[in-house]
């Protein structure tokens, strides 16, 4: 949709189609969390989150960056705020507002939108092939931007079934992935039957060397939220190579060892220790039952053994969790296929923007950053090969 408003906005011919039945699905489900568009940090920090992407998008998103998307939101008439993280919001923390305003914008510019439209492909003669309600429609344009997401959360849209339509034109696709997303560990039926839906609060989480700070969810398959999110691509390429691997937590990451004795031996006398751990660091049941669960119910007695166990469970995870819960997708066309204005080498006149590409990023504004940089290179690229 930003292609579709840049090329419009420059005198070209624009139809969108999209599959559901409106647009911005993903997009508006992204504002239900107060849509984070992008990061504060300094450029250098923001680029470095894509990893192995980063040399690939620094160019997009230098040129398109945040002072960019803050612009670019502002100008849709919701000015942006920098919440205590360092994200960046919509004043509003909702999508819907900015949609309205962009779809406004793109009427006003003589963007036609065709919904319902499911692109199939390319058919011998190299038109572009769609099922749509009013049967098979076929499409020549002078250029095209796929820009048709993932594969996480299909029933928004995005299903990734466009990977066979481009391997049929013999680009390379690396396989579509679940990123941002819960990791999967296997609780006895107690722990799960009584905790799945709970948090846990402020915690750590070690993975490889690598920590994060935040909330995880207890789930009946393993763990969610932020904490775990932005462990999810270690723990998922981890387990590729074997078929599990052990992760830690710490539930009282802002206290050291000594300081978690020293409260525990301030236990009354006769406490039972879970009593002790709800007295003394305020553990809550969910936290007091992980512990179990981690030492078959065999709670270290002495203080010591139990403050290492606090700042260190060892949980093993056997996965992730599937795409279709994922915040994001890894894989995708890597970015070798597209020459430097985003065009399939082996497509000419086909362009390819946001998460399509092989890129992934930790959540932070980050996705909605490199999807909305790539989209404004893919409109400049279209622009540059139309004229
Ligand atoms: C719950 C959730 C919360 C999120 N929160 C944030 C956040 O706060 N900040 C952030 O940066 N990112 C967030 N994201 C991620 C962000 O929404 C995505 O990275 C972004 O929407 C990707 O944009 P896209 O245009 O590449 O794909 P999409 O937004 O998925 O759009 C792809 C479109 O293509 C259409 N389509 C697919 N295949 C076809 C076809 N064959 N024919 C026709 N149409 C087709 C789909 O219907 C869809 O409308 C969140 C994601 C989720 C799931």
């Amino acid at each position: 949709m930003i292609a579709a408003d840049r090329l419009s906005a420059a005198n070209f011919n624009v139809t969108v189609y999209d599959q559901m039945p409106t647009v911005g699905r993903k997009f508006l489900m992204a504002g239900r969390g107060g849509l984070n568009l992008t990061h504060s940090e300094p450029l250098e920090i923001l680029l470095a989150r894509y990893g192995h992407a980063t040399a690939h998008l620094a160019d997009y998103i230098k040129t398109f960056d945040p002072d960019a998307v803050k612009t670019w939101c502002h100008e849709l008439g919701e000015p942006t705020f920098i919440g205590s993280s360092g994200r960046v919001f919509p004043r509003s923390m909702k999508a819907s507002p900015l949609l309205r305003a962009m779809l406004k914008r793109l009427q006003s510019q003589g963007v036609a939108l065709k919904m319902r439209y499911t692109w199939q492909g390319w058919n011998d003669t190299a038109q572009l092939l769609f099922a749509s309600p009013e049967g098979t429609h076929v499409e020549y344009p002078d250029a095209t931007l796929l820009a048709l997401g993932g594969a996480s959360w299909p029933k928004l849209g995005a299903t990734g079934a466009w990977t066979k339509m481009l391997e049929g034109q013999g680009v390379a696709i690396a396989p579509l992935r679940p990123a941002n997303c819960g990791v999967l560990i296997q609780w006895t039926a107690y722990f799960s039957g009584h905790f799945a839906g709970q948090p846990l609060k402020n915690i750590a989480l070690t993975v490889a060397d690598q920590q994060s700070r935040g909330e995880a969810m207890i789930t009946t398959t393993g763990l969610e939220g932020g904490v775990v999110y932005a462990q999810s691509a270690a723990v998922r390429e981890a387990c590729r190579h074997n078929s599990s691997t052990e992760i830690s937590l710490d539930l009282r990451p802002d206290r050291t060892h000594a300081q978690l004795v020293t409260a525990l031996d301030k236990r009354r006398k006769g406490a039972s220790i879970a009593t002790a751990l709800r007295q003394t660091l305020a553990l809550p049941p969910v936290a007091i039952n992980l512990l179990r669960e981690a030492t078959g119910l065999h709670l270290p007695q002495d203080n010591y053994a139990m403050a290492s166990l606090v700042k260190n469970i060892p949980l093993t995870c056997q996965g992730v969790a599937s795409l279709d819960r994922a915040i994001s997708t890894a894989g995708g066309v890597p970015f070798s296929e597209c020459d430097a204005h985003l065009m399939l080498k082996r497509v000419p006149g086909a362009f390819i923007a946001g998460e399509m590409l092989d890129w992934e990023a930790p959540t932070g504004g980050y996705l909605l950053q490199a999807t909305l940089a790539t989209g404004v290179a893919a409109a400049a690229g279209i622009a540059r090969y139309l004229k």
